[in-house]
């Protein structure tokens, strides 16, 4: 039986996926977020869904990785990608060998879900970070079923997924590889769906894109995009867009990211992607106002992939201290907000999701006070080190 809480499950569904009599459900709790349910009366009591958690059974990676600054020479799919465009280059080597490749898109309803795409036209769906949780549905047991057919599987997401999809396929396959990004921690669905419709309202119309990555004003200073039915759309710088605030308040990410078993360098995908902030100041050279990747190479497996897209990318090998001294979310778990159980506690009440969200992200005088003086405190102490 699995012993399962909130604080140690990150939904990634290896036991729904696993269960030999099906008789496990990923169900939505009152903040949006899947957890298994059982129905006991079918269970068998097999242990195979307990075998498959990885909460009881972490797989502990002890790689040694090597990082590189990465860009896209591709300016269109440079744009529309979140950083350095990677993630499209190393899809098209696996669909070049009759692949298939398994990554978050929206549904129809702007509902976040894996699926497999099997042609270079279809990548775009992959393309681009949704930050919402994305749920995987059948997707392990699709990779298997096309590993078993010999064919080649890229299967790409939150270090979590990857973690789930290994230990539901518990042997290795020759023909898969696995790619996932460093992860800030996963939005609601629920508070997504609330915001999707908020901006329906507001545009009277359906929603027909989103991005949450527009690089129109550069890679570094994004806006959340949304095009709609009407022709009409929404654009708004990140730091201003309600959502985004929220999202980086921690404000709404599933309460095990704030507990995340995968904060390490020790990975287990072969090859990790991520934004390469702060690549102005550690690599100016590399810089690119576009984007530019952060990649991790974690095992041989992902040297191969490298290697098969150098022809393709500017890119240059970076020490892995100075590579990761800009992205705190490798090593560790977002602080929740200290206002997340009070803004749940209000979600289906009447107010509506961008009043809730605004309420609880503003910082009051007394935090900004503070905030100011550990940031002076933090200069001088940097000041004095220097001397
Ligand atoms: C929820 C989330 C949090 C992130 N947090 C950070 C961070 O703190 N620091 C950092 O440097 N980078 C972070 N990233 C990674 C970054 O945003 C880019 O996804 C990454 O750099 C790859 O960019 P790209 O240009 O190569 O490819 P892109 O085309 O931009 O990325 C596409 C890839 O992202 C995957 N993806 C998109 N949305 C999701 C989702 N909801 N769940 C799982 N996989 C998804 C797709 O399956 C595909 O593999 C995060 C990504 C996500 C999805």
């Amino acid at each position: 039986m699995l012993h399962i809480t909130k604080a140690n499950c990150s939904g990634c569904s290896a036991c729904a996926n696993s269960c030999p009599v099906n008789c496990i459900t990923m169900t939505s709790d009152t903040e949006g977020f899947l957890y298994p349910q059982i129905y006991k009366e079918k269970c068998v009591d097999c242990g195979v869904c307990e075998k498959a958690c990885q909460s009881t059974n972490p797989l502990i990676s002890t790689n040694e990785f090597e990082a590189y600054a990465c860009v896209n020479n591709d300016e269109n799919v440079l744009s529309q990608s979140s950083s350095g465009g990677v993630f499209t280059l190393l899809a098209v080597q696996i669909l070049k060998l009759r692949g298939v490749v398994f990554g978050a898109a929206f549904d129809d309803s702007f509902v976040v879900r894996h699926i497999c795409v099997e042609n270079v036209d279809d990548l775009q769906k992959l393309r681009g970070s949704k930050y919402v949780q994305s749920d995987i549905g059948t997707a392990y047991r699709d990779a298997e079923k096309f590993l078993k057919e010999d064919r080649y599987v890229l299967f790409t997401g939150t270090p979590c997924q990857i973690d789930g999809l290994l230990h539901y396929l518990k042997k290795p396959y020759e023909r898969l590889y696995t790619q996932d990004v460093i992860c800030h921690g996963t939005p609601s669905p629920l508070v997504w769906d609330k915001y999707v419709s908020y901006r329906e309202k507001k545009a009277s119309s359906k929603v027909s894109r989103v991005s949450f990555r527009h690089k129109k004003l550069g890679w570094k200073d994004y806006s959340v995009l949304f095009d709609f039915a009407n022709g009409t759309c929404y654009e708004q710088n990140h730091t201003k867009d309600i959502f985004f605030q929220g999202f980086l308040a921690n404000l709404f990410l599933r309460p095990s990211c704030h507990n995340c078993f995968f904060k390490s360098i020790n990975r287990n995908s072969d090859i990790t992607l991520a934004d390469f902030w702060g690549v102005e100041k550690t690599l100016p050279e590399m810089f690119d106002e576009r984007g530019v990747s952060l990649v991790l190479v974690n095992s041989r497996k992902g040297r191969e992939l490298l290697e098969l897209i150098k022809e393709q990318i500017r890119y240059q090998p970076v020490d892995s201290q100075i590579a990761l001294r800009h992205n705190p979310s490798v090593y560790r778990s977002a602080k929740p907000s200290k206002n997340r159980h009070e803004f749940f506690s209000r979600i289906s009440g009447d107010s509506s999701i961008d009043t809730l969200i605004e309420k609880y992200t503003k910082v009051s005088l007394l935090d900004k006070l503070v905030l100011k003086f550990k940031i002076f405190v933090l200069k001088m102490l940097k000041r004095l080190r220097i001397r």
